[in-house]
């Protein structure tokens, strides 16, 4: 008999069709009970597990399942919810528990953050109020859950301790030790628990070990799962870490846990096992599936690979099992009807991943015919795709011929800016907006309409023209200075583009979690990606004519485009970026053409796309930069280009938000106003800024006095002749009363600040 187990790290929550954020959405809307709700979700849960019972897996992750987000689960099982919910510290019942998240009448919603270098947002965890205290054995609720339903002995997966104090606030980093000290006994208990109740193996997610984390930390996770071993050393451990490499390898490798859970597919993780090899007395619980990417793996390689990691580990101690958890792959392809055959024989989402690991843990152990054939026919559907994946050797020719030149602009920013101030004629502190304006359920439905095919392009179009123009003469009104046309017409910021430029495919039902109930549905790229014709410039323009100010045309930029996307690694990734910003080059072009003075090119997520390893940073800034800079560069001096980012800590990325060249960049600010305007203090920055001077996250209507302040704080850092007044993000979710009147107030604080202003000239 050999070790060999297969496994998986978690499961996608949202259910085949996206049926648990119906449930989540319809309960907040009062069309589901609690019960309800519960029982829909319950629901979804076996149907999972049972999946991956019939899928072969051996070790079946239970209890990382949510309600909204996995690390919200942690905070609720310790109690730590802040007092402005008015918690009274037992259980958390469900209303707390969504309160904290959307906010109530009384109290702000709590922050949230993107969970590592991916598209999901958890929800910060405020450690300053509370003393952690176990107010629910979850792993243990949901362990007995699935032995008693479904006969399975799961695998409980818990975020461990290191981690999650590391991404949690409200604390100063000298007490770090002594908080993971108190939860260090809760976790123990949980485990006893589930001791007790028959488990054997624990699945503990420690990912922060993926980040080169300082020595300190080592020395915490050390002494907790020491702790850990010595107290409950009937539980087998598995120490999970992914997405990259584990750092500190020679120490954390010797933690007295059963199994190391290290990702084979992101970072340079066998090197590091040739080097310092693995220690005999344990597991490898090895990740050689890509959990984060959409595209069938080649059967072949893996298989090899495996070969080469059983020569590090003694008695075929080995866990075969994706690189992550799968809640960043969509469910299933078996809903899509429209993608070609071969395409779709080249897919592999979360339940075609678990199949592959059967078939790869069926391979390590035994050979059989059957195993063999599956083999073959991934290596053929990936050749087919191959074959199909569509290579356009004039974007090739275009590529290799790109120079250092051709991503700068001809003119230097002090004398664009000069240039542009003449041209464009704007007041000080110009007031603007991010983009987007109210998706209404109205402006949502008639494009499904559209989509369905109920209503004709020519009805759909003068749809969108009159929302155009009605919101044209509404910003008019409020004396906005620079206007947008609203993006109605777009359904995403990043499927939008991918429906239009060629080498993209969008899916049905490729649906991921994003934070809570909302998904997106990122496009795949899957060959080379070029332009073909205009995309955005008929709303821009039809804008731009119905008013003699200016009106900004809206791009979504290269990087963002790449990071929201699912791409296929036949090209390297550098490359596609360089495709997309040449394609957006020609569209950037097609706008000023056609009379377009202001070009917003938005890189909202080109801070999550920073590498875990810090070594990685300057590659990939640079090539993001050149990327941003291809796209923009070729315009006249006098065109201003703007960019926007958002939910991001930016002292990491400040010399490439520089390195961009954009003439005017806005950043959302009002959730860490103080945080970023000091990161202006310590660095120099000449070119023109939007602070974001209100929070669009919110349905609140902002008091002027607040945007007052917030705009006189940043005038302390920044010089007025470079300020814009603008709200912090897109305005797509706020319906359209609070959008008026929030802007009105906007545009009040603004006027009433230059008052003050006196420029020198
Ligand atoms: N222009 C986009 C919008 O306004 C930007 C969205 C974003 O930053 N995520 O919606
Ligand atoms: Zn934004």
């Amino acid at each position: 008999m050999t070790n060999i187990k297969s496994s998986n790290l978690g499961y996608p929550r949202i259910g085949e069709k996206r049926e648990w954020k119906r449930a989540l959405e319809s309960f907040w809307k009062g069309d589901l009970t609690e019960e309800e709700l519960l029982e829909k979700t319950t629901e979804i849960r076996l149907d999972n597990l049972q999946k991956q019972k019939d899928l072969g897996i051996d070790l079946i992750p239970v209890g990382e399942f949510s309600l909204y987000d996995h690390i919200l689960d942690v905070s609720a099982s310790f109690g730590i919810i802040p007092k402005r919910y008015n918690y009274d510290g037992g259980e958390v019942d469900i209303n707390t528990y969504y309160e904290l998240v959307r906010g109530s009448d009384d109290a702000i919603a709590s922050e949230m953050t993107k969970w590592f270098n991916t598209n999901y947002h958890y929800i910060v965890p405020e450690l300053n109020e509370q003393k952690p205290a176990l107010k629910i054995n979850r792993a243990l609720k949901y362990y007995n859950e699935a032995k008693e339903k479904l006969g399975i002995n799961g695998k409980p997966v818990i975020v461990g301790p290191v981690t999650y104090v590391s991404l949690a606030k409200g604390y100063e980093e000298t007490e770090f030790e002594k908080i993971v000290d108190e939860f260090t006994p809760l976790y123990v208990q949980i485990l006893k628990e589930l001791a007790e109740a028959g488990a054997t193996w624990v699945q503990i997610d420690e990912p922060i070990f993926s980040s080169d984390v300082s020595e300190e930390v080592v020395a915490v996770a050390e002494k907790v799962y020491e702790t850990i071993a010595r107290e409950v050393p009937e539980i087998k451990v598995i120490f999970q870490t992914y997405f990259e490499k584990l750092f500190h390898y020679e120490r954390l490798s010797q933690l007295p846990v059963a199994a190391l859970g290290i990702d084979f597919v992101h970072g340079e993780s066998l090197e590091v096992l040739q080097e310092h090899g693995f220690p005999e007395d344990k597991y490898l619980a090895a990740g050689v599936v890509d959990g984060r990417n959409v595209w069938r793996a080649d059967l072949q390689e893996k298989s090899s690979l495996i070969a080469t990691l059983r020569k590090f580990v003694k008695d075929d101690k080995l866990i075969i099992q994706p690189s992550s958890s799968l809640l960043h792959v969509p469910v299933t392809k078996k809903h899509e009807t429209k993608i070609d055959p071969v395409i779709l024989g080249g897919l592999s989402f979360a339940d075609e991943k678990l199949a592959e690991i059967n078939i790869l843990t069926n391979k390590a152990k035994a050979t059989d015919e059957k195993t063999n054939e599956a083999i073959t026919n991934s290596t053929e559907a990936l050749e087919s795709l191959k074959k199909k994946y569509r290579s356009n050797e004039s974007v090739a020719v275009e590529i290799s011929k790109l120079t250092a030149e051709d991503a700068e602009r001809d003119v230097h920013f002090k004398e664009r800016l000069k240039l542009q101030k003449k041209s464009l004629d704007l007041p000080v502190l110009p007031t603007t907006t991010i983009g987007s304006l109210p998706q209404t359920k109205e402006v949502r439905q008639t494009r499904s309409k559209w989509r369905r095919n109920e209503i004709t392009d020519r009805e759909y179009e003068t749809f969108v023209n009159n929302q155009i123009s009605k919101w044209i003469k509404i910003q008019e009104d409020l004396d906005i200075d620079v206007l947008v046309h609203g993006e109605f017409e777009r359904n995403d910021m990043v499927e939008y583009f991918g429906e239009k430029f060629n080498g993209f495919l969008v899916t049905e039902f490729g649906w991921v979690q994003s934070y809570g109930s909302r998904c997106v549905k990122p496009p795949l790229i899957f060959g080379d990606v070029d332009w073909t014709e205009p995309i955005t410039v008929k709303e821009s323009v039809y804008a731009q004519s119905l008013t003699d100010r200016h009106v900004k045309g809206m791009l979504t930029g290269p990087v963002t485009i790449l990071n929201w996307s699912f791409v296929h690694d036949a090209t390297p990734r550098t490359e596609i970026m360089k495709q997309i910003a040449l394609a957006l080059r020609k569209e950037i072009e097609a706008l000023e053409e056609a009379g377009i003075q202001i070009i917003q090119v938005d890189e909202p997520a080109l801070r999550e796309g920073l590498p875990l390893d810090k070594a990685k940073w300057d590659a990939y800034l640079d090539a993001a930069a050149y990327a941003f800079r291809l796209a923009t560069a070729s315009v006249q001096a006098k065109t201003q280009i703007h960019t926007h980012m958002c939910y991001s800590n930016f002292e990491d990325i400040f010399p490439c938000i520089d390195a961009l060249d954009a003439d005017v960049i806005s950043i959302e600010t009002s959730r860490s106003h103080g945080e970023l305007v000091s990161t202006f203090e310590e660095n120099t920055y000449e070119k023109e800024i939007g602070l974001g001077v209100y929070d669009i996250h919110s349905p609140r209507v902002p008091a002027i006095e607040e945007i007052k302040e917030n705009i006189d704080r940043a005038l302390q850092t920044i010089t007025p002749e470079n300020f814009w007044v603008n709200p912090d993000c897109g305005l797509k979710t706020r319906n359209e009363q609070q959008t008026i009147d929030a802007l009105k107030v906007m545009v009040e604080a603004a006027k009433s600040a230059r008052e003050k202003i006196t420029i020198k000239q």
